[in-house]
């Protein structure tokens, strides 16, 4: 047996001549920037999301800049991130000239803790930025409130949430303004980079649209100073394609959970904890040990491909050091990145694979003993 994290090969030959067709319609059309396939697919993915506008970006970075830009972020603002996500979230922060101003997650969700949000507020706050970590909506009605009280605008990054529902209601159109990514490793994830920004609110999108073409709404008129940062119509077509197997892709992930929260159950791993409010999407099946490190080298030892998401915090991040967030800062952002641990996870995993982990970790478990490693 050899079980990779994820298995992007297989996907590509579920959907190959899907896709095949689709880019080579594209290719053929001789229309390469921006045009009816970028435009096919904003409209496909807003009516998904169930919300007004779509604006496709190059990335899911950008969509968070460009976003952020677009809420009206600047120089000397600050902007409330959460302190354990990936590295972007806090990027596309500085990218406005603002500061990422961290505050820690819930130690049950890994989400952003709406109650730490508040104390966090300064007369620079602009901005409160939850991150749908791993896949698992973030409690959003208090940060919605709390933003309310303060005249804050939410930006939510949901690279990791394509689908994810909060109190029955798709992510996309909660907050202000909703950032993606498709990066070819998330839930729906193009060939190459890819990005979008989904609003309800006409002006944001008008905003980001025009921020992403060179701030131009006709050619060669230049209103603001702009970016290029277009959707690719060809990643737009694969991308409209993906988007009709994202649900059923999704429902695959709910059962490979379902089968690690039982085969896993009192083993000692920390499983994920799954909130009323919430219906996720398990983009990573994430556990917590305290020999997270020799846990992973058995599971390599066995052919079993795992990750970490994320080893090192971003206020830990040579990137970061002029914050001067010393070691400490943030206790469970730093242990979470020291006891997080990714299992395989995708679309494609089989049930057999799934068991096969299930049972090398038990095995590797009863050779570990906790307490020598905290
Ligand atoms: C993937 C990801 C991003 C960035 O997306 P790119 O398309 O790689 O720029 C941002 N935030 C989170 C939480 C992500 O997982």
């Amino acid at each position: 047996m050899n079980i990779p994290f994820l298995d992007l090969g297989a996907a590509y030959k579920e959907l190959q001549s899907e896709l095949e067709s689709a880019a080579l319609a594209t290719m053929r059309s001789g229309w390469y920037i921006l045009g009816p396939e970028v435009e096919a697919f904003e409209n496909d993915f807003a009516a998904y999301c169930n919300t007004a506008y779509c604006v496709g970006t190059g990335n899911g970075l950008d969509a968070l800049h460009l976003a952020l830009l677009a809420l009206g972020v600047g120089a000397g603002d600050e902007v409330i991130v959460p302190s354990n996500t990936y590295i972007a979230t806090w990027l596309a922060v500085s990218h406005c000239g603002a500061t990422p101003v961290p505050v820690e997650p819930d130690e049950a969700s890994y989400t952003i803790d709406p109650g730490l949000i508040e104390a966090a507020i300064t007369p620079k706050t602009k901005v409160i930025l939850p991150v749908h970590l791993y896949g698992q909506p973030v409690d959003l009605d208090p940060i919605l409130t709390v933003a309310r009280t303060h005249g804050l605008k939410v930006l939510e990054d949901a690279a990791q949430a394509h689908g994810a529902r909060y109190k029955g209601n798709r992510i996309g159109g909660h907050g202000d303004a909703v950032a993606w990514s498709f990066y070819p490793s998330k839930n729906i994830g193009a060939l190459g980079d890819a990005g979008a920004v989904t609003t309800n609110d006409p002006e944001i999108a008008d905003h980001v649209r025009v921020l992403r073409n060179y701030g131009s709404r006709s050619k060669y008129v230049n209103e603001v100073r702009g970016f290029n940062s277009r959707l690719d119509p060809l990643q737009a077509a694969v991308l409209r394609v993906k988007l009709k197997h994202l649900e059923e892709w999704n429902h695959r992930r709910k059962i490979i959970a379902q089968r690690y929260d039982v085969g896993l159950r009192g083993t000692g791993l920390v499983l994920p904890w799954t909130p009323d409010y919430s219906d996720p999407v398990w983009h990573i099946y994430a556990v917590l040990h305290e020999c997270r490190d020799k846990l992973q080298t058995a599971l390599n030892a066995a052919h079993i491909q795992t990750l970490i998401h994320y080893p090192t915090p971003p206020h830990l991040q040579p990137a970061y050091a002029s914050l001067k967030h010393p070691p400490g800062t943030f206790p469970i952002a730093e242990k979470i990145a020291k006891r997080e641990l990714s299992l395989p996870m995708g679309p494609h995993l089989t049930l057999d694979h799934v068991d096969y982990v299930i049972t090398e970790i038990l095995r590797a478990l009863e050779s570990i003993t906790p307490s020598a490693c905290s």
